[in-house]
C-alpha cells in the first residue's frame, strides 16, 4: 500500500468477465461502480486490455475487449447482452447486408459504430491505439486507465479444418470462429499472431512495476489473459513486480461461464477446471504468474506453490462481485480503507 493509504490496482482483463470484474474491483475501492471517481484522491486502478481480438471490418477498426470495459465502466452498455450500446440501433448493419457486403455475421450497432470511425480516423492519423483509447475515454470517463496491452497489431487466429474444404486446414480470425462459428469448429490450434513482434504498449510495464497489487480477471485464459501474456516483457513485469498476483477462476465446476472458454483451453490441452487453469497460470516462484488463486465455493484444486482459496465465484451483480474481489485482496495481503 502506498503511503498515502490509497492502493495502486493492476487488473489483466479481456471483455465480458474483465469488464465485470472491473465494476466489482472498483466498487470494492469505494469508487463509483461507474464513471470516473467525483475527486482524484481515490485509488487508483489500471486495466491492461486484451487486444488480440481486434479486427479490421467495413474499413473500420474494431476493438471488442477494449469497448466492452469501456461501455461497461462509463454505464453505456447493453447489461442483456454483455457488449455494445445499450438501445442500440442496427441500420447500418442492415444496410451493409442489403448491398451483401461481407461480412455479415458480425453485428455492428450504429451508436458503436460511432466509436470504430472515430478510432479508425484517428489510427490513420497516425495516433497509437493507447492514445486513441484515451481519447475515447475521455467521453466515457471508466474511472480506471484502459491501457490496450500493445499498441502494435496482434491477432488470435486459429487453425481449424476448412469448412469448405475438409481434406485443408485454414486460419480464422478469432472473431470469425468466436462468433460466426460459435467456436463450433475443433480448434487444432490458437495463435497469436503478431504478439512476438509486439511491445508493451506505454504504461503496461510501469504499471505493473508501481502496482501494490496485480489482479487476473476471471476472463479467458487462452485468448483474453494469454494473449496478454504473450507481448514480450508483460510475463516478466508480472514476475519482477512487488505486488502479489492473484487470479479468479472462470471456471465453476467443469465449465466456463456464459462463454466457450472450453473450446480454447481444449485447443491447448488444459482442462476445463479452475485447477487445471490454475496450474496452467503457474506459481510465480515456479516461473509462472500466480502468487494466489480463487476458486468457486465447494471446490478444491492443488495448485503448486500458490495459495488457494475458495469463495462464491459467480458475478451475479455488483455486490457478488465485490465479495470476490475482497477475497482476492485479503489472499494478496492487501488491505483496502
Ligand atoms: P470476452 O473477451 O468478452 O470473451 O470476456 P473475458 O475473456 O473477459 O471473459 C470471459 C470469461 O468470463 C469466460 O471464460 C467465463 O467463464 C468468465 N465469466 C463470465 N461470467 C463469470 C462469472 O460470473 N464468474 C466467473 N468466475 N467467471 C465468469
Ligand atoms: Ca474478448
Amino acid at each position: 500500500m502506498g503511503e498515502s493509504g490509497l492502493v495502486k490496482v493492476v487488473v489483466l482483463a479481456g471483455g465480458v468477465g474483465g469488464a465485470r470484474f472491473l465494476l466489482g474491483v472498483k466498487a470494492a475501492l469505494g469508487m463509483p461502480a461507474i464513471g470516473a471517481a467525483p475527486d482524484d484522491s481515490a485509488h487508483d486502478v489500471t486495466a491492461l486490455v486484451n487486444t488480440a481480438d481486434d479486427v479490421w471490418l467495413h474499413g473500420l477498426r474494431i476493438c471488442p475487449d477494449l469497448d466492452t470495459c469501456m461501455y461497461t465502466l462509463g454505464g453505456g452498455i447493453d447489461t442483456e447482452r454483455g457488449w455494445g450500446h445499450a438501445n442500440e440501433t442496427w441500420t447500418v448493419s442492415e444496410e451493409l447486408k442489403a448491398y451483401g457486403a461481407d461480412p455479415t455475421w458480425f453485428g455492428l450497432g450504429d451508436k458503436d459504430i460511432a466509436t470504430h470511425l472515430i478510432r479508425s480516423r484517428m489510427l490513420r492519423a497516425g495516433y497509437p491505439l493507447s492514445a486513441v483509447t484515451e481519447a475515447l475515454c475521455h467521453r466515457w470517463q471508466p474511472g480506471v486507465t484502459l491501457l490496450p496491452m500493445s499498441d502494435d497489431r496482434v491477432e488470435t487466429h486459429v487453425v481449424v479444418d476448412d469448412p469448405d474444404e475438409p481434406a485443408q486446414q485454414k486460419a480464422l480470425h478469432f472473431q470469425e470462429w468466436w462468433v460466426r462459428y460459435r467456436a463450433g469448429l475443433p480448434a487444432h490450434s490458437i495463435v497469436p499472431i503478431g504478439a512476438d513482434e509486439a511491445k508493451p504498449a506505454p504504461g503496461v510495464t510501469e504499471a505493473l512495476a508501481e502496482a501494490d497489487v496485480v489482479l487476473i480477471a476471471p476472463s479467458n485464459p487462452v485468448v483474453s489473459v494469454g494473449t496478454v501474456l504473450a507481448v514480450p516483457g508483460i510475463k516478466p513485469a508480472l514476475q519482477a513486480t512487488k505486488a502479489k498476483v492473484v487470479g479468479v477462476s472462470p471456471i465453476i465446476g467443469d465449465r466456463p461461464l456464459r462463454g466457450m472458454a472450453d473450446a480454447c483451453l481444449s485447443a491447448i490441452g488444459v482442462e476445463t477446471t479452475a485447477e487445471a487453469v490454475g496450474r496452467h497460470y503457474g506459481a510465480r516462484k515456479a516461473d509462472g504468474i500466480l502468487d494466489g488463486w480463487l476458486i468457486a465455493a465447494g471446490e478444491s484444486a492443488d495448485v503448486p506453490g500458490i495459495d488457494v482459496m475458495d469463495v462464491p465465484l459467480l458475478m451475479s451483480d455488483v455486490d457478488a462481485t465485490v465479495a470476490m474481489v475482497r477475497a482476492a485482496f485479503e489472499l494478496a495481503g492487501t488491505s483496502v480503507d
